[in-house]
């Protein structure tokens, strides 16, 4: 592959990716809303445009491109998707962006895609038990997400799908399961889990206290970012079409997470549980799927990764 589009490159994982294929000798560009916020654009062009309007992405998506990575879609943790506030925008914005590019790769003959599913496609009823054994690809339906952010991520991967049986495009599909990692959002509203544990750590003082949302007993399985990418590389390099899990299965509650943050620190630090919102009861990718058609699978302890995280962020703060 010698040029790529990546859509969302000002976003944390667009970013990372975009690095990672520069890195590679990939001639990448980028487009997205907003420039990152805290890495320098590695790649050629980096055009700020909105996707939901079809002349942009008809303009970002040339004939040129090898490939299209597709990551742009209205995001964030909780605070963000699963409050019901904001339904309405991320159904709509999130599938114009898909509706766009697509068809902009199909219009402009774009050989293969790449589109970054979700976890939260799974159905609410099985992710109950904090000791969740696993969901599997083939969990998916009868469909049932949580979320309506959930609902579009299904909806765009039967678009994908659908335009891979009848158009001809190529397209790879994950389903993301809680990545993180340094130069992501850690405030704001839209940071996830890890990254807003770090930061209520790093802003703690020894023997203080910091908030965890709900009896913090609800567990999840957390990707590092490195390993979320090599995922993407195989699979893109694959004949694989998907969907396939990128997730750890190492599953931790967010109790857990909180505490192993705390060591890190080497803070003592007390939890105090308040309302808020919290997404379903357990959620753990199980890897069977990826490590069959992939030859691969994530393994890096969780720890490993929130050691890096914990250090960036608490960087960050400190240089204000
Ligand atoms: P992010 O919010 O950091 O990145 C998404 C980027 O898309 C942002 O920079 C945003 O500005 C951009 N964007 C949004 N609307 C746009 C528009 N109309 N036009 C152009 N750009 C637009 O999120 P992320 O964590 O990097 O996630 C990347 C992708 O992976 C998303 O599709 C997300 O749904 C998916 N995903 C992420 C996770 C995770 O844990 N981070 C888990 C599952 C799926």
């Amino acid at each position: 592959m010698t040029t790529a589009l990546v859509c969302g490159a000002g976003g944390f994982i667009g970013g990372h990716l975009a690095k990672r294929l520069a890195a590679a000798g990939v001639r990448v560009r980028g487009v997205d809303l907003k420039a990152h916020a805290y890495a320098p654009w590695p790649g050629e062009a980096f055009t700020i445009g909105d996707l939901r309007d079809p002349r942009v992405a008809d303009a970002a998506v040339t004939p040129d491109l090898d490939a299209v990575y597709q990551l742009a879609a209205d995001m964030g943790g909780a605070g963000y998707i699963f409050t019901g506030a904001h339904d309405a925008a991320i159904l709509h914005n999130s599938a114009m962006c898909n509706l766009n590019v697509l068809e902009a790769c199909r219009r402009h003959g774009v050989p293969r895609i790449f589109y970054s599913s979700s976890a939260c496609i799974y159905p609410e009823g099985i992710q109950q038990d904090p000791r969740n054994p696993g969901l599997r690809e083939a969990d998916a339906y009868p469909a049932q997400p949580d979320s309506d952010y959930g609902w579009e991520k299904l909806f765009s991967e039967r678009l994908y799908l659908a335009y891979h049986r009848n158009c001809g495009i190529a397209v790879r599909i994950a389903r993301f399961h809680n990545v993180f990692g340094p130069e992501g959002d850690f405030d704001g509203g839209r940071e996830k889990a890890p990254a807003a544990i770090c930061r209520k750590v790093a802003g703690a003082a020894d023997g203080g206290e910091i908030e965890i949302w709900g009896d913090g007993e609800q567990t999840r399985s957390f990707l590092y970012i490195d390993e979320c990418l090599e995922g993407v590389a195989r699979l893109m390099d694959s004949d694989f079409t998907g969907p396939v899990n990128i997730g750890s299965d190492e599953l931790i509650s967010i109790n857990g997470l909180a505490r192993m943050t705390a060591e890190i620190a080497g803070k003592r630090i007390r939890l105090r549980h308040v309302p808020g919102p919290l997404g379903v009861r357990g959620r753990r990718s199980e890897n069977s799927l990826i490590a069959e058609r992939l030859g691969w699978r994530p393994t890096r302890p969780l720890r490993e990764g929130m050691e890096r995280t914990y250090r960036w962020i608490e960087a960050r703060l400190r240089a204000g």
